[in-house]
């Protein structure tokens, strides 16, 4: 029996190998996050059977147990909103956290962190009202105070594009992101390199790749429902 995630992994590397053509880009750079939150332990090892390593997911619950399951191999990336409360229960087992969104939660981290943690702040580039991420004219400010927090190292931007059919909306949301990129690079602070692009889902990670993602975090169209 072929493993269903090799096939849906061997689909996307092709497209990811199209994309990178289109815009030059060496298809090395851009990392798969396997998305498992939707699914349960043994679709996980499947997936860890192809030889992905970066695992996402967006709840406590599902972390801890995955992680217990699937073993150490794993760098694991806490992609969901994370209240303050839930800080100290996963700082032990992630590696990634791709919600950074307000200075309470850098605060915490900072607080019960024993090594230096990599984070993704979450920019709410497309301004939807029920998107989370700061707003792109908070982020300089905001990277400005997280100076004071040194466990904490900004190593990207993350953002989710609003869910349309449009193309040009996507793309625009993921070239904003990569504008704030650039502005906080600007500053060359040593806490913040932010050198990744979290972005990209199963609809729209062929455009995020053509706007320079680093990451891509894929749940549907890898793993399943
Ligand atoms: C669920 C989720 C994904 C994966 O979504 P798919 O559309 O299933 O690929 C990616 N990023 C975040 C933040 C998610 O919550």
């Amino acid at each position: 029996m072929l493993n269903p995630v090799a096939e849906n992994l061997a689909l996307i590397h092709s497209k990811i190998t199209e994309a990178c053509k289109r815009v030059n880009r060496n298809p090395n750079e851009v990392n798969i996050i396997a998305v498992t939150k939707y699914v349960s332990i043994n679709r996980a090892k499947e997936a860890q059977e192809t030889g992905l390593f970066h695992f996402g997911e967006n709840y406590e619950e599902g972390l801890i147990e995955k992680y217990s399951e699937l073993g150490s191999d794993i760098v694991w990336h806490y992609i969901g909103t994370l209240q303050s409360r839930k800080v100290k229960n996963i700082i032990d087992k992630v590696d990634y956290i791709h919600s950074l969104d307000r200075m309470s939660l850098v605060k915490e981290l900072n607080k019960r962190a024993v090594n230096v943690v990599k984070c993704f702040i979450q920019v709410n580039v497309s301004n939807e009202e029920s998107k989370h991420g700061i707003h792109p004219n908070e982020l300089v400010p905001f990277i400005k105070m997280i100076e004071d927090y040194p466990l904490i190292n900004v190593v990207g931007l993350m953002t989710m594009a609003p869910h349309t059919d449009d193309k040009d909306v996507i793309r625009s949301c993921f070239k904003h992101l990569r504008k704030c990129q650039q502005d906080v690079q600007a500053l060359q602070v040593s806490y913040a390199p932010c050198q990744n692009l979290s972005m990209g889902m199963s609809h729209d990670f062929e455009i995020a790749i053509e706007e320079g993602a680093t990451f891509i975090r894929i749940g549907t169209s890898l793993v399943g429902e």
